[in-house]
């Protein structure tokens, strides 16, 4: 009878499994739950220090040129020839199932839902709270029923029971062709999960474009792996790549799932990117190092390298970075 019910445990664990998604290297992204509770009690909450904004996006409407504007975490503004993109737009309070709990935001967004412009399409890199914000993509959806939401393989469902119909998913290399702009779904070694069950039953990545003239690649949250070479080997050397240098600390429970300011700056390279912006920081305090540290150890991580700070910029939410085509 015990062995009987052995047998019926590791067989609906291989059933689950199956239905979970893995890392390309296999990486294991489970931490335990003793893990968690060692992080819970000896983490520290770092002081939240508000990072200036600028209002410089307001002068986009009158400009004819092509932009990109860091909205906040994230969050960009892509508006290159002739097609607008906006990625994992999070305008809530809270990065949280709930309204009353769960980080908060230290700064508010550089721009409200009501400041955008109409919006084709909408990418999400994964169906974490501070990527994937249901009421931020409701409230896109109500604004224009023509705008198509990009979702990762298993996503797709939580868009449709809210309402949202213009939507598709999508496994790694995966790629859709709206309005002559390629978007292709690619690998990051990261996890997902919106509650207790659901681990990893929705894939997570970044989100390739190739403009006819520009190509831009979003990477959504990674740790460092290979994943980023085998972008540039399969879809080429992006123009621009927006990468996250935060949430790394502590190392120990961390860096499985997401890059260092030092390996922000390897994917960079490895991506073989022309330029790069900095996202994922001073906007939620999720983890265990200072607001600022994360561009601190960018510019050092830089200087060591002999690399310009142009190479990797930090932006001001709501500065407004013109795009020069190729
Ligand atoms: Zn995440
Ligand atoms: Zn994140």
């Amino acid at each position: 009878m015990k062995k009987k019910l052995l047998l019926l445990i590791f067989f609906s664990s291989l059933l689950m499994s199956d239905e979970r998604f893995r890392n390309t290297n296999d990486q294991p992204n489970l931490k335990s739950f003793g893990d968690f509770l060692k992080w819970s009690f000896t983490r520290k909450r770092p002081d939240p220090i508000k990072i200036d904004s600028s209002d410089e996006w307001k002068q986009f409407t009158s400009l004819k040129e092509n932009y990109v504007i860091w909205i906040g975490h994230s969050t960009f503004l892509i508006n290159i020839e002739g097609i607008t993109v906006l990625t994992d737009p999070v305008f809530s309070n809270r990065a949280s199932p709930v309204k009353i709990a769960g980080p908060k935001r230290i700064i508010p967004p550089a721009m409200q839902i009501s400041d955008l412009p109409k919006i084709d399409v909408v990418s999400v890199s994964h169906n974490h709270y501070d990527h994937l914000d249901i009421d931020s993509l409701r409230k896109l959806a109500a604004l224009n029923s023509e705008t198509i939401f990009l979702v990762p393989k298993g996503d797709e469902k939580l868009l449709k029971k809210k309402g949202i119909r213009n939507t598709a998913e999508f496994l790694w290399w995966e790629n859709i062709m709206i309005k002559n702009v390629k978007f292709t779904f690619t690998p990051t070694q990261h996890w997902s999960a919106r509650g207790l069950s659901d681990r990893n039953k929705s894939l997570w990545g970044g989100w390739y474009m190739s403009f006819p003239n520009y190509k831009t690649f979003h990477a959504g949250d990674s740790g460092y792996s290979n994943d980023f070479r085998d972008t540039q080997t399969k879809l080429g050397q992006p123009d621009l790549s927006l990468i996250p240098i935060g949430a790394y600390a502590p190392r120990w429970f961390m860096k499985a799932n997401h890059v260092n300011p030092e390996e922000a700056l390897q994917v960079a390279l490895d991506l073989g990117s022309k330029k790069n912006y900095a996202m994922h920081w001073g906007t939620f305090s999720l983890t265990d190092e200072d607001t600022l540290e994360p561009p601190r150890l960018l510019q050092e991580a830089l200087s060591k390298k002999g690399l310009s700070p142009s190479f990797f910029e930090i932006l001001k939410p709501g500065q407004l970075k013109k795009v020069t085509l190729n």
